[in-house]
């Protein structure tokens, strides 16, 4: 495929140095003197170019996406179309409380609907997605200690933790301290407790946590973390296999964040925009940032007036369309939010019963929303690794899950199917999955050479993340 400047045909390119343009009050050393380069199409060129590289794009549109810990559910379009109704896109953010009493009413509602789901006692809406919202988090965490008077220096993160969680703790300047999970895949308490002392802030986890795993001992966490003044953090990226059936305030947490991105269904994928709204317990409520979104009984208004807070983290009030879409997803399930939950724990479930024979499963427990499988069978005894199968699976219209993650299990198959899936699509993947460990039996070099159907086939994955090459087409 060329690029749309290779399509572009000879005619001189648009210079936007005419006469006409040129006014009276800019200096003309501000005028441009060559040619800008653009690519010289067709409208119609132009179209069919951006049509062929959507083509290529793969999306939950198109295929199964089992990306585990990212919750690739159906987004719903109705929600795109609320979110572009003229008085949510027109509306500037600086306008007047009494002029987006509307847009105003949204985000707290939306606020509510998040308190009423997390339990918490008050939500910011402003961070744009998890890792700000775990930045935030443990920015409202260090603020409480400093004006307590307290130093405390260190932040407690379990081996399974996305790797967001150190990073945004040790961004805020804390001393990372990692704790063991224990032969069930959850937080080793004893060796936890080893690990107390009046030096820690926090301790930050994931329940059900990286594994898919319930953390069944969170109240003790909770009662050992609390009785030494320290508070505990909630990455809620899970949240979509318990709503309605828990919630981090229940399991003992004081700070909360939800990625509305990932369970309430908003589009995310290709870097943006996301939302990851952060809920605290009521001491910490004066350190959220402002302004958040209050009611006095008669309008709702930005409230600055927050005492301790620790300033803003997003420009204006957050990324706002996403917010719309958000809440009109809670209120179009309702009480459904629930059934969601039960029907996400019940999709990985299946799924996990019927691979587990053909993939290692490293944790043979009952998952919560998604499971980690190993790919270390298919390793040793067909040199097939798990990086071999997530390629294999992208030449049957399917979405490889996430790879290598947790970094706690080996060769890591991580695998969220979601409750949109319909039980023929899982039993699609589940042929698909049985097909690709039957071939790395029998004709292993098939796999290892995958994929053989995309017009990319192997990439340096870490360097095309830093050089794309666009114009790069393998034979
Ligand atoms: C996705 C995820 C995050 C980070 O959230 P982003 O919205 O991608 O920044 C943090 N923790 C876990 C467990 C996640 O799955």
């Amino acid at each position: 495929m060329k690029t749309i400047f290779e399509k572009s045909n000879n005619v001189p390119g648009i210079t936007l140095c005419d006469e006409e343009a040129k006014m009276d009050f800019l200096d003309s050393k501000f005028f441009r003197t060559s040619e800008i380069g653009l690519p010289n199409v067709s409208e119609l060129e132009a179209l069919r170019h951006y049509k062929e590289l959507s083509d290529r794009n793969f999306c939950i549109e198109k295929g199964f996406y089992p990306l585990g810990s990212c919750t690739m559910k159906y987004n719903p379009k109705v929600n795109e179309l609320l979110a572009s109704l003229e008085g949510f896109t027109d509306l500037h953010p600086l306008s007047d409380d009494c002029d987006c009493q509307g847009a105003l009413e949204l985000m707290y509602k939306l606020q509510e609907a998040l308190k009423e789901v997390t339990g918490m006692d008050a939500v910011s809406l402003q961070p744009a997605a998890g890792a700000q919202g775990e930045l935030t988090g443990m920015m409202v965490i260090k603020k409480y200690f400093e004006v307590k008077g307290e130093k405390r220096t260190k932040v407690i993160i379990p081996d399974s933790a996305h790797g967001t969680n150190p990073a945004s703790a040790h961004l805020c300047g804390f001393e990372i301290v990692p704790v063991k999970s224990n032969d069930r895949g959850q937080v080793d308490t004893d060796a936890l407790k080893s690990l107390i002392d009046r030096d820690v802030a926090a301790i930050m986890m994931t329940n059900p946590n990286t594994l898919g795993i319930f953390e069944e001992n969170v109240l003790e966490i909770s009662k050992i973390m609390h009785e030494n003044g320290s508070l505990l953090y909630y990455d809620g990226a899970n949240f979509n296999a318990i709503m309605g059936y828990s919630n981090p305030k229940l399991m003992g947490f004081d700070v909360v964040h939800l990625n509305l991105h990932k369970t309430f269904a908003t589009p995310h994928g290709g870097g943006g925009p996301g939302a990851g709204p952060v809920g605290v317990v009521e001491k910490l409520k004066d350190f959220l940032p402002a302004p958040v979104v209050d009611f006095d009984g008669q309008k709702y208004f930005r409230n600055y007036n927050i005492k301790h807070s620790i300033g803003q983290v997003k420009a204006f009030y957050g990324n706002f369309s996403v917010l719309v879409k958000a809440y009109a997803y809670i209120l179009m399930m309702g009480q459904n939010l629930k059934e969601a939950s039960e029907n996400a724990v019940l999709n990985a479930n299946y799924l996990k019963e019927k691979l587990k024979n053909a993939y290692l499963l490293p944790y043979d427990e009952p998952c919560m929303h998604e499971f980690v499988l190993s790919g270390e069978k298919q390793k040793h005894e067909n040199g097939v690794s798990t990086l071999n199968i997530a390629k294999a699976l992208m030449d049957e219209n399917t979405h490889p899950p996430t790879v290598y993650f947790p970094l706690i299990v080996h060769e890591a198959i991580m695998i969220e199917p979601t409750e949109s899936e319909t039980k023929d699509v899982m039993d699609d993947f589940v042929k698909v999955m049985l097909k690709i460990a039957d071939e790395a039996k029998i004709n292993p070099e098939k796999v290892i050479s995958a994929p053989h159907s995309t017009p990319v086939k192997r990439i340096d994955e870490t360097l095309a993340a830093r050089h794309p090459n666009l114009k790069f087409v393998q034979e």
